[in-house]
């Protein structure tokens, strides 16, 4: 198993449909703080909404999973209403089987796009998914939890970017 996701880039927006379904998915596992908005945003900003929309449009089925709790989790998926797992406990796999559940989905035919490495990328891990995304942290909390946890990523990043040396 690998930590190394199959694609890292700055945000979200870098994702298309295409690169998706370059992967056999159709199905993606999406986290919300600091993937889709910032921790203090409390619903989808216009973007948001027309990123997921070209996703669902393509076919692409969508559930969100967060650690964080379901007022949160609620709030932001009220006006769009996709399948939604708050306390998700990531990287356990368990939320990540509901989603799928929900989305009539199987692992090899689902992704999950995240900002962290320990937390998102291993949940997919541990569902054994088809592959994992990982964008840039839209806004770091600075405590020295997370400090601690961006600084274990460093390796990881360090070995996509020698993997991925030679690809545009
Ligand atoms: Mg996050």
């Amino acid at each position: 198993m690998t930590l190394v996701p199959e694609l890292y880039c700055d945000d979200i927006y870098c994702i298309t449909p295409e690169d998706i379904k370059k992967y056999g998915v159709n199905a993606v596992i999406l986290d919300i703080d600091n993937t889709l908005v910032p921790y203090e945003i409390p619903e989808p900003t216009d973007e948001v909404r027309v990123w997921l929309t070209s996703l669902s449009e393509a076919g692409i089925g969508i559930a969100f999973v967060s650690n964080n709790h379901a007022p949160r989790v609620e709030k932001f998926n009220e006006s769009l209403g996709y399948p939604a797992f708050p306390d998700s406990g990531k990287p356990l796999k368990r939320a990540c089987r509901a989603a799928m559940e929900a989305l009539g989905s199987t692992p090899e035919h689902t992704a999950i796009i995240g900002d962290q490495v320990f937390t998102d990328v291993l949940a997919g891990r541990n569902a054994g998914l088809a592959c994992a995304f990982l964008v840039k942290p839209i806004k770091d909390k600075r405590n020295l939890f997370f400090r601690f946890k961006r600084m274990l990523e460093i390796p990881v990043l360090r070995k996509y970017a020698r993997l991925h040396k030679n690809k545009p």
